[in-house]
Parts: structure tokens; C-alpha cells; sequence
């Protein structure tokens, strides 16, 4: 079947609110081109072939057929389209007053509001993508670097997808395999056999489900960046290490809307790698808000963070705040910029080295502008084992709810495992292999419930 569901036709704004070039209202559904005719002049809309687009001028029939605003209509029928369904998208002027009218005579005419990434949740429902390509499509609108973007433009080709199905039919040949057995146990030797067949590929299982979650840790770094503190005590170049990260041509910065000025979310791009600098405010704002709150505030900074940069004046012996912000530090991830490199180093860094060991030391000069390539070797060397460069065409595990199911599921393995192992009867053992089975079927949304999908598409924008 092409459509497996008649939904009823949904229409919205699939453009950011707010003023434009151009304005898209898109509709889906059965509907979708009976309604775009009502309020269209120009070509006879269900006369024109799929994948075209076409000059008129949106009319409103509740008032005499006035002209509302000249238009450009695309037509694409079911079912290569984004939902599968038949879509119109309305290219109008990029006003507002233009677009929300256009919006409102497609309502009045016979189309609903879409709901949040409802036209993603159509293309699910309608069998075009699974639920792990729906979470990629919202990934790839959300990435912050180019990297995060790649990987979840691999997860919308349903590179996890196939991974996910491929544990899934290992189970289920499994299962039946132990199903067969049970059923003929006049078969010599069959309880022994079953056994040890399923504590090898219940072991093999495990193995992969492991795999995948290694792949994890890297994949969330990509995906929601790295809180990142930048410490140091006052005037050893924080600011300017920042503004330098900042300036960089492949530098992105973020403002996240609905936050305050003094919270606002800063990423910075190093090596692919989105970092989100806390507590950025300060050190930016003003060149001493970070002098006065000093070491008391940093601490917070520093509890909160997957990585510390802990800048140091190599032109000045070790001081004693130095030395407290290294202890405070000794447990974090953290890299030292060994700042003011381009003048005359009375930093003792065999010191350095032996009272506090293993950590990256970097030398930098913010005047010079150099280290920055080292700052991303590094960066890339502590999150990355094989480095980010060859990481990206890898499946990677990046959304949170994918890891706790295949952690969950990897739980269920592990208590077949234990069971067999301990004499329990395969076909007790292999009621966890099943849940083992349904916790990844919901990673694709092979198995899922209706309340978790609202979950789920609530966090899209609207018209998306
Ligand atoms: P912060 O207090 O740690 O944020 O330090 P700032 O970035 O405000 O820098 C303090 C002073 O050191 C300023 O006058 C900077 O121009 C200077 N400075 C920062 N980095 C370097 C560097 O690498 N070399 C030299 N020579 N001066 C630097
Ligand atoms: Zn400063």
C-alpha cells in the first residue's frame, strides 16, 4: 500500500515567523490539492504534472474571489513526497499579515492546523521514515557544527536504523530457533543444544549492543557540544583566548531564544565539536566581572562542565591561585593553555608536569594566534579515540532516549546470560531475550506507544 492511513489534511507555516523573501505555507493531505484549487487562480492545479511550480494568485472565496497576494504553488503529489501524502506549498510574500491570511483561507477551506512536526509524524505514520530518521530529521535542524550535522544526516539514511534491525533479527531467529526446539523435544540432547546456542548468540548480542553504546559517548559530544569552562585567574588571557575562538572564521555563535543576556548559550565550533562555553557572560561582557568573581565562582563553572581550559600565565611563575585552580581542576577533563607564549616563559613546566601530571598542556599565544590547531587535536584526541575525522561516517548513538533503551535492552541481555549460565530452562530466559527485543524495536519505533510519540514530535517546530 502506497498510504496506509487516510489522515485528514493539516496546513502551516513552514517558514520562521516573521518577515521574508518569501513566506511558505505548506499543506498535506487527500485534501491538499482540492483545497489549494478553491483559493488559487491560475492553472488548473489537478491538471499539472507532480513536481512543479506554479505562477497565480491565492484568492479568498469568502470575499468575492479578492486577490490576497501573488503566489508561486508547488505541487507534489503522493507518494514522493516528505509525508507521502499530496503536498502544496505556497511560496507568498514574506510578510506576516500576507502569510497569516494565506494561512487562515487555507483553514477556512477545509485543511486543520499541523501540530508540532506533524508532516515529519505523517512521514513516519505513513511508513516513510522510521522513528530514528523522525529524531534525525529534528537533529539535523538543531546541529550546531558540521560535524553533528553529518551525523545526523547519516542517521536520516537509516544507517542506525539498519544496524537496530539487523540486532532485531538475530533475536528473533534466536527465539525461533529456541521455539523449534521446545516445540520437538523428542529431538536427542535438544534442552543441552538450546542452551548453549543461546548463550552463545545471547553473548553475541551483547556484544554488539556494546558496541553501539561505545559509539555513544562520542555521538552526544557531536550532537549537544561539550559544556566547556574556561578558568584562570584574572588577566592571564581568558578574554582574549575566547575572543580569539570566538573570531575565527568557522566560529559559530549561538543565541538561543527566550534566554536572558545572562544566560545566554554560546558554542563555539572546535574541531566539529560544538563547544558550550559556560558562564561565558562574565568573562565577555566586561574585563573584570571574571576578575572579581574569581576562583568562588569558577568552582560552579567547573562542576558543571565536560571540559575545563584552565589558562595560565607562562610569562609569570606558578602562583598560588594558580595551584588552587589546578587541584580544583585535577579530576576534570580538563586541557592547560599555557598562555603569553610569545613572551619570555617563567613558567616552570617540569613543575607543572610532575605535581600535575597527566594533563594536556597546550601552548598558546592570544597576541601570536597560535595553538588553536592544537587546541582541536586535542580536544579531538580526548573525546574522539580514533580522532573525529574518521568518526563521522561511522553509526553513532547520539540521542539520549536511543542509549537508555539499548541500555535497557543490553540489561535484558545480560539476565539471559546470567540465567542460562545458572541452569535456568531456555524458555523462562527467553521471555528477557523479547524484551531485549522490544526496547530496540522502540529505537525505531517498530514498537511504540502513542504517548511517547507526542513526546517526541511536541519537540519539532511547527510546519516541520
Ligand atoms: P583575562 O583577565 O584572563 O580575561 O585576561 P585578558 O584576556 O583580559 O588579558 C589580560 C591582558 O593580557 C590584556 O592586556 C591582553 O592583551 C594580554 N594578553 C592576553 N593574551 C596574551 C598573550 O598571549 N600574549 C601577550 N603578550 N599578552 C596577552
Ligand atoms: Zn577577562
Amino acid at each position: 500500500t502506497l498510504i496506509t492511513t487516510d489522515y485528514d489534511t493539516i496546513a502551516a507555516v513552514s517558514t520562521p515567523a516573521g518577515v521574508g523573501g518569501i513566506s511558505i505555507v505548506r499543506i498535506s493531505g487527500s485534501d491538499a490539492l482540492k483545497i489549494a484549487q478553491k483559493i488559487y487562480r491560475g492553472k488548473q492545479l489537478d491538471q499539472v504534472t507532480t513536481d512543479t511550480i506554479n505562477y497565480g494568485h491565492i484568492i479568498d472565496p469568502a470575499n468575492d474571489n479578492s486577490e490576497v497576494d501573488e503566489v508561486m504553488v508547488s505541487v507534489m503529489r503522493a507518494p514522493k513526497t516528505y509525508t507521502k501524502e499530496d503536498i502544496i506549498e505556497i511560496n507568498c510574500h514574506g510578510g506576516i499579515q500576507v502569510t497569516n491570511k494565506v494561512l487562515q483561507i487555507v483553514l477556512r477551506n477545509g485543511a486543520r492546523m499541523a501540530e508540532p512536526g506533524e508532516f515529519t509524524k505523517r512521514a513516519f505514520l505513513n511508513g516513510r521514515i522510521d522513528l530514528s530518521q523522525s529524531e534525525a530529521v529534528m537533529d539535523l535542524i538543531d546541529a550546531k557544527t558540521d560535524e553533528a550535522r553529518k551525523a545526523a544526516l547519516n542517521q536520516l539514511d537509516g544507517n542506525l536504523s539498519a544496524v537496530i534491525k539487523k540486532l532485531r533479527q538475530k533475536i528473533v531467529d534466536l527465539l525461533a530457533n529456541v521455539e523449534v526446539n521446545i516445540d520437538y523435544p523428542e529431538y536427542d540432547g535438544a534442552e543441552e543444544v538450546t542452551s548453549k546456542l543461546m548463550l552463545e548468540r545471547a553473548r553475541e548480542i551483547k556484544t554488539d549492543i556494546n558496541h553501539l553504546l561505545d559509539t555513544a559517548q562520542q555521538g552526544k559530544v557531536l550532537r549537544d557540544g561539550l559544556n566547556t569552562a574556561i578558568v584562570g585567574r584574572p588577566n592571564v588571557g581568558k578574554s582574549s583566548l575566547l575572543n580569539r575562538l570566538l573570531h575565527e572564521e568557522k566560529a559559530i555563535v549561538t543565541d538561543v531564544p527566550g534566554t536572558t543576556r545572562d544566560v545566554l548559550d554560546e558554542y563555539v565550533n572546535v574541531a566539529g565539536v560544538p563547544l558550550h562555553l559556560v558562564d561565558t557572560a562574565g568573562i565577555r561582557d566586561t574585563e573584570d566581572k571574571v576578575e572579581k568573581i574569581g576562583v568562588g565562582r569558577s568552582r560552579d563553572a567547573i562542576k558543571q562542565s565536560d571540559l575545563v581550559l584552565l589558562v595560565l600565565n607562562a610569562n609569570e611563575p606558578l602562583t598560588d591561585e594558580d595551584r588552587e585552580l589546578l587541584d580544583l581542576t585535577q579530576n576534570n577533563k580538563r586541557i592547560i593553555l599555557l598562555n603569553k607564549t610569545d613572551l619570555d616563559e617563567h613558567l616552570d613546566i617540569t613543575e607543572l608536569k610532575q605535581n600535575y601530571g597527566a594533563s594536556e598542556i597546550i601552548k598558546t599565544s592570544a597576541i601570536a594566534e597560535n595553538g588553536t590547531k592544537s587546541l582541536e587535536d586535542t580536544i579531538s584526541k580526548l573525546f574522539f579515540t580514533k580522532g573525529i575525522a574518521s568518526t563521522q561516517n561511522d553509526v553513532m548513538v547520539t540521542n539520549a532516549r536511543h542509549i537508555s533503551l539499548l541500555q535497557q535492552a543490553l540489561d535484558s541481555v545480560q539476565t539471559v546470560i546470567d540465567g542460562v549460565e545458572s541452569g535456568l530452562p531456555v524458555d523462562i530466559a527467553q521471555i528477557d531475550l523479547h524484551s531485549a527485543w522490544d526496547y530496540l524495536g522502540e529505537i525505531t519505533g517498530d514498537s511504540y506507544d502513542d504517548e511517547l510519540m507526542d513526546q517526541l514530535f511536541e519537540k519539532f517546530c511547527i510546519g516541520k
